[in-house]
């Protein structure tokens, strides 16, 4: 009788524990497990957790994609949802802008062709800010320069969708 009652308070102090683990209530799997003994040790153990996985999205590990909308580390520099890159539309240089950004962006407000292509040509980044956290071809296209909008697209350049 004695090893029964044993027995049966392990059972139940399993079930808590594992209950626990869990994220579940341990109050109420102690009574389960007091009350179905293996059985409800056998159930809790094969119900998932409850519990949020380690690197599930917050504030201060995660940013919100501007393209799709998917949340995704906040060290990324390409989204791993829909792969597009993260880096030039970092908070920061939202703010202040990029040096090749400024350039690329006066270019094209210029109407200036040619320097908009070969600042293409030397790397510039043709989504780069200028310091109104404006794109080249935000610029290009509210002056209807469709070339140099054309241009810019060729090269990758798009529509930042504008919060
Ligand atoms: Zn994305």
């Amino acid at each position: 009788m004695i090893e029964f009652v044993a027995f049966w308070i392990l059972m139940a102090g399993t079930c808590a524990v594992v209950a626990g683990s869990k994220g579940r209530s341990v109050i109420g799997w102690l009574l389960l497990g007091a009350l179905f003994s293996a059985v409800a040790l056998i159930v809790v153990a094969v119900m998932p957790s409850l519990k949020p996985a380690v690197d599930a999205p917050s504030v201060e590990t995660h940013k919100k994609c501007p393209f799709c909308a998917e949340q995704v580390r906040r060290e990324a520099i390409v989204c791993k949802h829909c792969g597009r890159d993260l880096g030039p539309h970092d908070e920061a240089l939202r703010l202040t802008g990029s040096p090749e950004g400024v350039a690329l962006v006066a270019a094209a407000e210029a109407g200036n062709w040619g320097s908009v292509f070969s600042l293409l040509n030397g790397g510039a980044d043709p989504n780069a800010l200028d310091s109104q956290g404006r794109t080249a071809l935000d610029v290009a296209e509210s002056r209807k320069d469709e070339q140099i909008a054309n241009l810019l697209r060729s090269k990758g350049a798009e529509r930042l969708p504008h919060d």
